[in-house]
């Protein structure tokens, strides 16, 4: 199983590890090797560290943390305090070292410096007034993404993950009525 980064947001690419929360839900996180392959294939973290299994429960109730945050700020809601301290501890850790080089931006830290960092970038997303978070419009896809577009008029989390899926499957469905009434 391939991992999407279309959220606009490291934090929300991490909630999103989870699939179809609400109808069976998949977990792409399913060991700890699992997060350092999505470590190494998120932009901006650093290309490996170690998880172990401790850090990797951490890992894990991190995500669901950002998750019920994400949550509470897409219903205005009071925001969780339990989820509250699990996100704000993480961003109290060291984060990431960044260094400019002649190659580019090397990125160096350890899973709890990866950790800080998208608790960080999770933190600056839900505490921002104009961020304006939304569910992807695609019936059983939970990914909640960070529109960016102008007037706010992004309707899926990705093209390739749903939109297309979709409107293939309204294309197929108007065939289909064509053929029908023909
Ligand atoms: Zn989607």
């Amino acid at each position: 199983m391939d991992f999407t980064f279309v959220s606009g947001n490291p934090a929300l690419d991490l909630a999103g590890t989870v699939g179809s929360r609400r109808d069976g839900p998949v977990d792409l996180l399913a060991v700890p090797s699992d997060l350092e392959r999505w470590v190494a294939e998120c932009p901006g973290l650093p290309g490996s560290v170690a998880v172990d299994a401790a850090a990797f429960e951490g890992a894990l109730s991190l995500r669901e943390a950002i998750y019920q945050l994400a949550l509470d700020r897409m219903n205005g809601r009071r925001l969780d305090s339990g989820s509250l301290d699990i996100v704000n501890q993480a961003a109290a850790r060291p984060p990431l070292v960044v260094a400019l080089g002649d190659a580019g931006i090397r990125v160096s830290g350890d899973l709890a410096a990866v950790l800080s960092h998208l608790a960080r970038s999770g933190i600056a997303m839900l505490g921002d007034p104009q961020a304006c978070l939304k569910e992807c419009g695609r019936a059983g896809c939970t990914r909640v993404y960070l529109d960016r577009s102008r007037g706010a008029r992004r309707t899926w989390c990705g093209m390739d993950e749903c939109g297309n899926r979709v409107k293939a499957a309204a294309y197929r469905a108007r065939m289909r009525a064509a053929t029908n009434t023909r």
